[in-house]
């Protein structure tokens, strides 16, 4: 199936590495106008050298009005990814405040401000919109030390639900996927033990974790107009996982 999104401007968050980068090069070569945005200078100007004519936007998405000024002139968006996301692991007898509240700014907080940056503008132009927020199975499956980041997975799934119900009536569609493990630097820095990652490619039914381009292609069904009734979903790209 070859999907086009030319004459569509997208914007997508956490775009510097692993699956906002490469979902940001899939877009635009579908034809895409693209807003990449992102945390490090580096990343972005590398990916900008790949990608002419990527516009780039570095900011923190932790940091709810520095989000806002960045995304002040960002222009019409009619597609969004909402994709930046931090994995940052404790036990649950040692959760800090620090680590819950840099978990939920990051994971939930900036795809509701974004969102509702990309999301006012879409209804002021009377155009209609497709958000897809990346979440993951482990909002639906508990996994030792992931407490903090299950809840915000939990809550983005829910949070997803939400936004499907109230902007479904002014034309956006709102859907999640839930990958599996990416061996992306995040799943690179999490997935060491050799046990450990043993133990969840057995949960996996199609016995592998998802590459990057498992998820992308999920990423851009959900943005285009071959899912054109689907809203509210949330979409496992987990091999199986959540089955069991
Ligand atoms: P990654 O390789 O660590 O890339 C994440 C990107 O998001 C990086 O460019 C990072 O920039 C950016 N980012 C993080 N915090 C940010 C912030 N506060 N402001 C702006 N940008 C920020 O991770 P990934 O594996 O591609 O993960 C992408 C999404 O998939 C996340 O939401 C993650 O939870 C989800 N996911 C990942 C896996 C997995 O196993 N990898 C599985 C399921 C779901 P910096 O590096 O500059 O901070």
């Amino acid at each position: 199936m070859e999907i086009s999104f030319a004459g569509r401007r997208a914007l997508v968050t956490g775009a510097g590495k692993g699956i906002g980068r490469d979902t940001v090069k899939a877009l635009k070569a579908g034809g895409a106008d693209v807003v990449a945005v992102s945390r490090t200078l580096e990343d972005l100007e590398s990916l900008a050298r790949e990608c002419p004519g990527v516009k780039t936007v570095c900011v923190d998405l932790g940091d709810w009005s520095a989000t806002e000024a960045a995304l002040s002139s960002v222009g019409d968006i009619d597609l969004l990814v909402n994709n930046a996301g931090v994995a940052l692991l404790q036990p649950f007898l040692e959760i800090t405040q620090e680590m819950f509240d840099r978990s939920f700014d990051v994971n939930v907080r900036a795809a509701i401000v974004v969102s509702q940056i990309v999301a006012r503008r879409m209804i002021e132009r009377g155009v209609s919109g497709a958000i897809v927020n990346v979440s993951s199975q482990a909002s639906q499956s508990a996994l030792q030390n992931h407490a903090v980041y299950c809840a915000t997975k939990g809550a983005l799934d829910m949070l997803t639900k939400v936004m499907a119900l109230e902007l479904g009536p002014k034309k956006i569609r709102v859907n999640c996927v839930n990958p599996t493990v990416v061996m992306t630097a995040m799943g690179r820095a999490n997935w060491t033990d050799p046990q450990e990652v043993a133990t969840m490619l057995n949960r996996i039914p199609l016995g592998r974790f998802a590459e990057v381009e498992d998820v992308v292609h999920s990423i851009l069904f959900l943005l285009s107009d071959q899912s054109a009734m689907i809203t509210g979903t949330c979409l496992p790209v987990d091999g199986g996982y959540l089955v069991g």
